[in-house]
């Protein structure tokens, strides 16, 4: 089904909370844009699901919904994060929020750089392959790995989009998954996912991954016949894999071997899982680095318990007035003795000031009578 883009917002509206500011990118089923939350004043990418999409067929609706429930359940550096999702009535509007990626996709950036070193292309297919791994870890199949999907920031940190067409066996839905038409993208599609999109596993994504990084080295996938269904017929018979050297001779013979290992047709001879590939490339020298913009991790709500630090920075923060009467419902003895150092502290600045105050006085009244007597 093929439709059209579809103008859901005008920069400068406002959208449960959010402020738009511009589309970032235009699928087929909908539009990304950069939002500004108007309380925290922090951007966001805001994922909409075309109201035109939504009404003609139902299985979009839940594929959109099973896209933010997959994608709110992983928490990992290089895979962006999902925080909400929701469905404005009036518009019709589907619609799920992560985190803003600054940056652009892959396909920019090998349509800006022609083509990457091998050194350069691997530390992006390395962070992407850490991505797979805990996509596996909970039975997620992304089924959608190429240029597109993968985001890198202006740092290098790389994050895995778009778990628009993922599989989970953890979440079951009532999507007909036989019929559903979940094809993938002719040039990254594993032969296996091009005869039965359902019955894919890991090696699938393996496969997709091994395409980008031929193209990121290449500046073309392997195959790329005219038209999807030569594509196809390429990716199921053509045998052997392209060789990456004969597109640029400076690729290292064992990572030319391991690309074509990532590739192989039959998945029982492929690079079984991304821990190994990971592993595979550990062998050659290439070892997963992020810069340090991964670290930013999500307290567990857990941690939000007051501690004597965030008590604190609490009180640092209130006027003093309001700071004088509050009284903390806590066990915490530390913070019961921090709150009455702090009260013990603040009665003697007030008596300081009162005698001060009582002295500035009696001086005054002392000058008037020195004046007039
Ligand atoms: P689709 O299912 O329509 O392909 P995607 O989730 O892949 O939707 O998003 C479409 C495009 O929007 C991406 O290719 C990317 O350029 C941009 N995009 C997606 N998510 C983000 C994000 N979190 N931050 C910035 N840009 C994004
Ligand atoms: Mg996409």
């Amino acid at each position: 089904m093929n439709f059209g883009r579809e103008e859901v917002f005008q920069p400068g509206e406002k959208f449960h909370g959010y402020i738009v500011e511009r589309l970032l990118g235009n699928g087929g089923l909908g539009a990304v844009y950069l939002v500004r939350h108007e309380l925290l004043d922090t951007l966001f990418a805001l994922k909409v699901l075309f109201p035109s999409v939504a009404s003609e067929n139902d299985a979009y609706v839940k594929r959109f919904l099973r896209e933010a429930k997959i994608a709110t359940r992983i928490r990992h550096p290089n895979l962006v994060a999902v925080h909400d999702c929701g469905f404005d009535g009036p518009r019709g509007l589907y619609y799920l929020v992560m985190d803003y990626v600054k940056g652009g996709d892959l396909r920019q950036a090998i349509a800006f750089a022609g083509h990457f070193s091998p050194d350069r292309a691997v530390e992006v297919i390395l962070q992407v392959a850490s991505a797979l791994e805990a996509a596996q870890k909970y039975h997620v199949v992304h089924r959608d790995i190429k240029p597109e999907n993968i985001m890198i920031q202006p740092d290098g940190l790389v994050k895995l989009v778009d778990l628009g067409i993922a599989k989970s066996d953890d979440i079951k839905d009532s999507l007909n998954t036989t019929t559903e038409s979940v094809f993938g993208t002719p040039s990254y599609v594993a032969p296996e996912q091009a005869l039965d999109a359902a019955g894919v596993d890991t090696r699938a994504d393996i496969y997709s991954l091994g395409v980008v990084l031929f193209e990121m080295i290449a500046g073309k996938p392997p195959f790329d016949g005219p038209n999807a269904p030569q594509i196809i017929a390429q990716t199921l018979s053509e045998d052997p894999f392209p060789d990456i050297r004969d597109f640029n001779p400076d690729v290292p013979p064992m990572l030319a071997v391991l690309i074509r290992r990532m590739c192989v047709k039959e998945r029982e001879r492929r690079i079984p899982d991304p821990e190994t590939l990971l592993g595979e490339f550990a062998k050659l020298g290439y070892r997963l680095s992020r810069p340090e913009s991964a670290e930013v991790h999500y307290a567990p709500a857990a941690d939000a318990a007051p501690t004597v630090l965030s008590v604190k920075k609490m009180l640092d923060n209130l006027p003093e007035k309001a700071n004088d009467t509050l009284s903390f419902q806590t066990d915490d003895e530390e913070v019961k003795a921090f709150i009455a150092g702090l009260k013990r502290k603040r009665a003697r600045k007030r008596l300081a000031i009162a005698i001060a105050s009582s002295a500035l006085a009696a001086l005054a009244i002392l000058f008037l009578v020195w004046l007039f007597v």
